[in-house]
């Protein structure tokens, strides 16, 4: 069959191309390069113009030319080891073609004697004369070369000529697909079809070309089919029909009532969307995003009674146990007796353990708060209505679709994440569920003042915190490194422990990578205790934990962090009524993207502004931990670059998914860009 309207040839094995056997498929592969598709974004990094001919006596060393020479005579050594030469020569002086491991037969047929030859390559200069080594591209007649010559970044074992070879025919053979895109997408990138895109991606002069039509064609393809994938999974979870949760929301408005602080309009905005999917028959599958202490857990507490009130269970996942039982206490507090509340804790008896997953299954405990323990397959519900989920951020797709499948059709899942995002990326991580943010903050909340401080000026820092430890606050002391490092200069948390222990004796504790789960858990507590007026750490503190005395906090070498990590961290102090303080230290000669940093979050709190300079500043791909969550790598697109094909992509997803528009005609676009297994039982 022909390839011509066909993507099956993209997609088929990389042996299918000649000049490719197991070999080059092998390397290949081991680069991530498995079909012929996969080639066509090996986008070439330069390209050498081999068009223009020279002189000899005008070659310059060192350069990759092009030279029309005569050979007049062949040197072949019958020693091993060393290279046949062909001497050369034009009207202006001489040039030898040096060859390694070419048989001879070879070189005599495409450098004859007393002919006019073209040859190219890199010009050396040995014993007083040009040469070229393994020239390239010889031709007999110069008209031929007009090549200008594609720069690929290299795989090892494959050689620039084969890997042009195999690209030049795979765009021979391109399929001539139908296009995928309504005409008014296309007007904005003056109609350029995929083929055609593709074809000019490879040309050699269009190297960098980020803003030209094809380009961009060709990077919303990419991010339109992620979109694409994300609202089918969504449409997916929504098909599954769940009994409608029952409840009465003058409960609700009592818990409302008995706080003592008044819900943000963003709290209220969010639990009623919860409120909305919890009531109606299509399964929830939402996330709700606030930066750190934006109240995220008192929304989830609201609505799981709601789901109780309805007569489920609920289970409530915290990524550590402390804070799994923060979140426990609180309910309790909240809660009182009115329902029943319990905590799976690795900690407990076997005899409780026991107990509690009887009651679970009999329906006996209605909110349940554990680690991912809860989610073991012993533990069995006997009527779970909603999962909640919180700081979540390393979940990938794959992952969170597991979730939803999890507590059956009848159970609703919310996500909780403390990590904002760039707004360009919201749809690519979290396209498969509906969002509900939370932006302001509560209004009782005092900002964090952010200062920086000079390392050599520790004696300022030691002199503020001994005068807040004094007034019954506690200083979180942060570090980047376990161990001394001769070869980074980053202060090592344990001679930072060892100083402050000597000004603080018995007042400090100490916490780093190498402490284990439960070590750590102890010291946390003691810490939360007031055991410790210092804690010395590396950055392993998750997020969310509340320590209502803790004020302030010193992040040492603060110049190394990366901007969304110091907003995480200072998100650790001022979360209660207290002033808050964040000393920055730094050594001397901050580089211009440290200082930046550094001057952006004494500007502003506001996550999602701070995540959006971070982006800026670093790149995409490189925010914050989100590399091994899955975060889909894109070949072209970049959301800094693209950003306005992100709009224009969500834009036109949302238009979709109203106007409920037959979909296959993206079947094929589908299919080539992703080729993750969960779409499979998708398209
Ligand atoms: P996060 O969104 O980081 O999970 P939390 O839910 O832990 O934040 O809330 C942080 C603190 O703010 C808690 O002590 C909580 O009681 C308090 N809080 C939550 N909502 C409000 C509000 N509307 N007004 C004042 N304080 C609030
Ligand atoms: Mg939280």
């Amino acid at each position: 069959m022909s390839n011509k309207k066909n993507h099956n040839y993209l997609l088929s094995d990389l042996t299918k191309l000649k000049g490719v056997g197991n070999k080059i498929a092998n390397l290949l592969k081991k680069k991530k390069v498995n079909t012929i598709f996969d080639l066509l974004w090996k986008l070439p990094k330069s390209y050498t113009d081999r068009s223009k001919t020279s002189n000899i006596e005008d070659l310059k060393i060192g350069e990759v030319q092009t030279v029309n020479i005569i050979p007049y005579k062949y040197n072949f050594p019958r020693v091993r080891n060393l290279p046949n030469r062909v001497l050369c020569k034009d009207d202006t002086g001489n040039l030898d073609c040096i060859f390694f491991n070419s048989y001879e037969g070879y070189i005599k047929k495409i450098l004859p004697i007393g002919k006019k030859v073209v040859v190219s390559g890199k010009i050396g200069f040995f014993r007083n004369k040009y040469q070229i080594t393994n020239p390239k591209y010889i031709s007999e007649d110069s008209s031929v070369i007009k090549i200008k010559h594609n720069q690929y970044s290299l795989t090892e074992g494959i050689t620039e000529k084969l890997y042009n070879k195999i690209i030049k025919q795979i765009i021979k053979d391109l399929p001539k697909l139908d296009e995928w895109h309504s005409k008014e997408i296309l007007k904005n990138f003056n109609n350029i079809s995929w083929h055609d895109s593709i074809n000019k991606l490879h040309q050699p002069e269009n190297v960098g070309k980020y803003k030209s039509s094809f380009y961009e064609r060709l990077a919303f393809d990419e991010i339109f089919s992620s979109y694409l994938v994300h609202s089918e999974i969504r449409k997916k979870i929504k098909k599954i029909k769940k009994n409608k949760k029952l409840f009465d929301l003058d409960k609700q408005k009592e818990l409302i009532k008995k706080l003592d602080f008044k819900l943000t309009k963003d709290q209220m905005k969010s639990l009623n969307e919860v409120n909305k999917d919890l009531i109606s028959n299509q399964k929830m599958f939402r996330l709700l995003q606030g930066d750190v202490g934006s109240g995220k857990t008192i929304v989830a507490l609201i609505a799981s009674i709601n789901v109780i009130n309805s007569g489920f269970q609920v289970a409530v996942m915290a990524p550590t146990e402390i804070l799994a039982r923060q979140h426990y206490l609180l309910a309790k507090k909240l809660f009182k007796s009115s329902i029943r509340i319990d905590l799976l804790s690795s900690k407990s008896e076997y005899k409780d353990k026991k107990r509690i997953l009887d009651e679970l299954n009999e329906n006996k405990i209605d909110l349940i708060f554990g680690t991912h323990s809860i989610f073991q397959k012993k533990v069995k519900f006997k009527n779970l209505g909603l999962i909640v989920i919180d700081e979540q951020h390393k979940f990938g797709v794959n992952q969170r679709k597991k979730l939803s499948d999890k507590g059956g059709n009848n159970c609703d899942v919310l996500l909780m994440s403390a990590t904002p995002i760039p707004r360009t990326l919201t749809m690519t991580i979290y396209g498969d569920m509906d969002i509900s943010i939370i932006r302001e903050k509560p209004q009782s909340r005092k900002e964090v003042k952010t200062y920086t401080k000079l390392e050599t000026k520790i004696d300022d820092v030691i002199k503020f915190i001994k005068k807040e430890i004094d007034m019954g606050n506690q200083v979180f002391w942060v570090c980047p490194l376990i161990e001394e490092s001769k070869k980074i200069d980053h202060s090592s948390v344990i001679k930072k422990y060892k100083f402050l222990n000597e000004i603080f004796p018995n007042k400090v504790g100490l916490l780093h990578g190498k402490t284990d789960q439960i070590e750590k858990e102890l010291i946390l507590n003691n810490f939360l205790n007031k055991k410790y007026d210092i804690l010395v750490s590396t950055t392993i503190i998750e997020v969310g934990i509340d320590f209502p005395n803790a004020n302030i906090i010193v992040i040492e070498n603060s110049n190394k962090f990366g901007l969304s990590q110091l907003h995480q961290l200072r998100g650790r102090v001022g979360r209660g009524h207290k002033q808050s303080t964040c000393i920055l230290m730094f050594k001397s000669s901050l580089t211009e993207n440290a200082k930046k940093r550094l001057r952006i979050l004494k500007k502003t709190n506001d996550g999602f502004k701070i995540s959006e300079e971070d982006m800026k500043i670093r790149g995409y791909g490189d925010i914050l931990g989100f590399k091994q969550s899955g975060l889909k790598t894109f070949k072209l697109a970049d959301p800094i670059l693209n950003e306005n094909l992100f709009f224009i992509a969500e834009k036109e997803i949302k238009r979709i998914e109203n106007s409920d528009e037959d979909i296959s005609r993206f079947r094929t676009l589908m299919k080539l860009y992703d080729q993750a297994d969960i779409i499979n039982d998708i398209v």
